[in-house]
């Protein structure tokens, strides 16, 4: 049997460089944060094929170019903010302890957006898990999640909701959030479910009424 060792393991899990589909400073618009200024890093790749995602161009980590994890911190400390949120594609596809390190030595809270489908890496100060249908998630998730977030594009999520949320521990919040296209009509069932079920919230993508990325 051949075991690795420590510096073997590090090189191994060595993530420098990342492929960065855009990174950009604006509000977040959604989740708990909603309405706090933060640099967005979306990482390309993604290998969950929801049938609604907006960031398809994401999907394919190989159109993205890559990126030293030196240049991203470099390029976030332009801006005044120091909320750095990291989605995708899918982020976790990659080890995320040495971007997640280097952004807080450099001052930022490091919050992610994660379908939970692979395990979980890296230093977070808030970990946003949004599970999908379409590839179940890593049970790692689920203790280490401060938010659920959940997608309402048909009635069959509030159960998918459910599901999920007795498994998150205690502290999470729990969010639904209709899918954009899908808003005029799923919004009024969404807020007659959290009016019959208050530990739930809504999550509105603010951004996009903001006409702001
Ligand atoms: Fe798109 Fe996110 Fe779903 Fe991946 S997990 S397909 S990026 S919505």
């Amino acid at each position: 049997m051949t075991t690795t060792s420590a510096a073997q393991e590090a090189s191994l899990t060595k993530t420098t460089p990342l492929p960065i589909m855009e990174a950009f400073y604006t509000l977040q618009g959604e989740g708990a944060h909603s309405g706090k200024a933060a640099y967005f890093i979306r990482l390309g790749g993604c290998d969950v094929g929801c049938v609604w995602c907006d960031v398809k161009e994401s999907w394919d980590a190989d159109h993205h170019p890559k990126t030293a994890i030196s240049t991203i911190v470099k390029n976030a400390l332009v801006y005044p903010g120091r909320l750095a949120v990291v989605t995708g594609g899918e982020p976790l596809m990659y080890k995320m302890n040495e971007l997640t390190l280097a952004l807080q030595e450099a001052g930022f809270q490091t919050n992610i957006e994660t379908s939970g489908a692979y395990p979980l890496t890296g230093h977070w100060n808030w970990v946003c898990f949004s599970p999908k249908k379409f590839k179940a998630p890593h049970p790692s998730i689920y203790p280490a999640a401060d938010e659920l977030k959940v997608i309402v594009f048909n009635k069959s999520d509030f159960a998918f909701a459910e599901a999920h949320a007795a498994q998150v521990a205690p502290h999470c919040k729990l969010l639904l959030q209709p899918e954009w296209s899908r808003h005029e009509t799923m919004l009024p069932l969404i807020i007659d479910y959290i009016k019959d079920n208050p530990r739930w919230q809504i999550s509105l993508q603010t951004h996009k009424f903001m006409n702001i990325p």
